[in-house]
């Protein structure tokens, strides 16, 4: 199988295997649609990138963050700890998760364009490592609730280097239109910088930025890294002390389709490594700590999602062709990323191997939306019927956690495979879970003006 599919993916008298299960078994114990991740897997990519990250930057080495947003549980957060890395939290809920699965503190940095104050203080009182902050209320802000607390709390700078990457290019602007960030350009950056320190309360130890997702190339990251780091060097000049930590973001691209060509993680540290080494010296910096914030590639590739097949129904076309609409069990609930970004994906049946000839078929999703589609195009065999299972590979990353209950359709669990054995990690919803929010009532008054009294 290619890297495409998790290391252990394997078919064995015809049908697939993940981590030594079948997905038979799987199914049946489970249910579909699932989650499967394949454990060794992502443990696998978490050693890798950790291990290649620290021998490319050396005395350099900042922290790899995984992005819990990518995909967050109790169980993958202790995965990343026992990993050794860290994590990328950007709201109270991610947070919450880390705190139930004990991750230290000093190794989270929290992330969010608008965090409640009440993020804020749960973040303090974590004794979270760094709050990365985005506007100068937000400075305000993190200074009064340390400040009352007693604390001073490292802080991150969010910065805007006006690079926007996308899979294959990258544009570099001076003056970027997103929410995310102070423009360096335009002097934000360096009056958020001045704002900050004022506050006796943080400590402003390094900058950030994250220039978009799913990126094939380096370019980018270089370009951007090197703004940051004038950035850096004009902090130095005007402040004598240098910041220790620079933070490229994540968005490092992985394969979901043959078509993709994703950057081997060593190819992609030793290019970015070069550039900032030579910029610092150029600029008469010492290298600073370089941190990296990878979610889909480390936990993208690890999963895939099993659906089972309702119906087939062939569709005449104008052009006198035909196609066949494949429904499986989930759709656009699981995986919204088809329908929010058009993005591929490819699909082999799971519980079989046939010999009947390719046709083109439309993967769809039981949801009452026509752009309900898993996969708009792909050749499956023409023999493909109601209860074959379907295994699409590479859902870990904004899969299940951009996941939501349209049509009222529970939202799939995850299932976590090794060496023959499953265990759920996240438990599929029933529709009890889906009652549970509806509530009956009385109406009360909520205060005296709006009684017209
Ligand atoms: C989304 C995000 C990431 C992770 O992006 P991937 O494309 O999953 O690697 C990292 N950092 C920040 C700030 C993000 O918003």
């Amino acid at each position: 199988m290619n890297s495409i599919w998790p290391n252990s993916a394997t078919r064995s008298s015809g049908e697939l295997q993940i981590g030594g299960c079948t997905v038979t078994a799987i199914a049946a114990r489970y249910g579909t649609p699932i989650f499967v991740l394949d454990e060794s897997d992502f443990k696998s990519r978490i050693e890798k990138w950790s291990g290649s990250f620290r021998s490319i930057f050396g005395d350099s080495t900042g922290d790899v963050f995984y992005a819990a947003k990518a995909f967050i549980s109790v169980e993958v957060a202790k995965m990343i700890n026992q990993g050794g890395i860290s994590l990328d939290v950007c709201t109270g809920g991610e947070l919450a998760v880390a705190r139930a699965a004990k991750f230290p503190g000093e190794r989270i940095e929290m992330h969010g364009n608008n965090k409640s104050e009440a993020e804020i203080e749960a973040a303090i009182d974590y004794r979270v490592g760094t709050i990365v902050v985005d506007s100068l209320q937000e400075i305000d802000r993190v200074a009064r609730i340390a400040h009352g607390k007693n604390r001073i709390q490292n802080i991150t700078l969010r910065l805007n280097p006006g690079v926007e990457a996308h899979t294959h290019e990258y544009i570099a602007t001076a003056h970027e239109d997103v929410k995310f960030g102070f423009s360096i350009a335009t002097g934000a950056a360096w009056d958020a910088l001045i704002a900050a320190t004022k506050h006796e309360s943080l400590k402003v130890t390094g900058v950030h930025c994250h220039i978009g997702s799913q990126i094939f190339s380096s370019e980018a990251f270089s370009a951007s890294a090197i703004r940051l780091l004038n950035f850096m060097a004009r902090y130095k000049n005007e402040f004598g002390g240098e910041l220790a930590n620079l933070n490229i973001g994540g968005g490092v691209g992985i394969a979901y389709t043959k078509k993709d060509n994703p950057m081997a993680a060593e190819d992609f540290l030793r290019t970015v490594k070069e550039v900032i080494f030579a910029e610092s010296a150029k600029l008469g910096l010492k290298v600073p700590r370089v941190s990296i914030e990878p979610g889909r590639a480390l936990i993208g590739p690890s999963m895939i999602t099993l659906y089972r097949v309702g119906t087939t129904k062939e569709v005449q076309l104008e052009d006198g062709t035909a196609r066949l609409y494949v429904s499986v069990d989930g759709g656009m609930s699981d995986n919204i990323r088809t329908a929010l970004y058009g993005a591929e994906y490819t699909a082999e049946i799971a519980n079989r191997e046939s010999s009947a000839k390719a046709r083109d078929c439309r993967l769809v999703g039981k949801h009452c939306e026509t752009g309900d589609i898993v996969i708009n195009s792909i050749d499956l065999p023409s023999d493909i019927a109601p209860g074959d299972l379907i295994a699409v590979p590479a859902t870990g990353a904004y899969g299940r956690s951009m996941a939501s209950n349209y049509n009222h359709v529970p939202r799939p669990g995850v299932v976590s495979v090794q060496d023959g054995t499953a265990r759920t990690i996240v438990r599929s919803e029933t529709e009890s879970d889906l009652l549970a929010l509806d509530v009956v009532e009385s109406a009360i008054r909520l205060d005296d003006k709006s009684s017209g009294k």
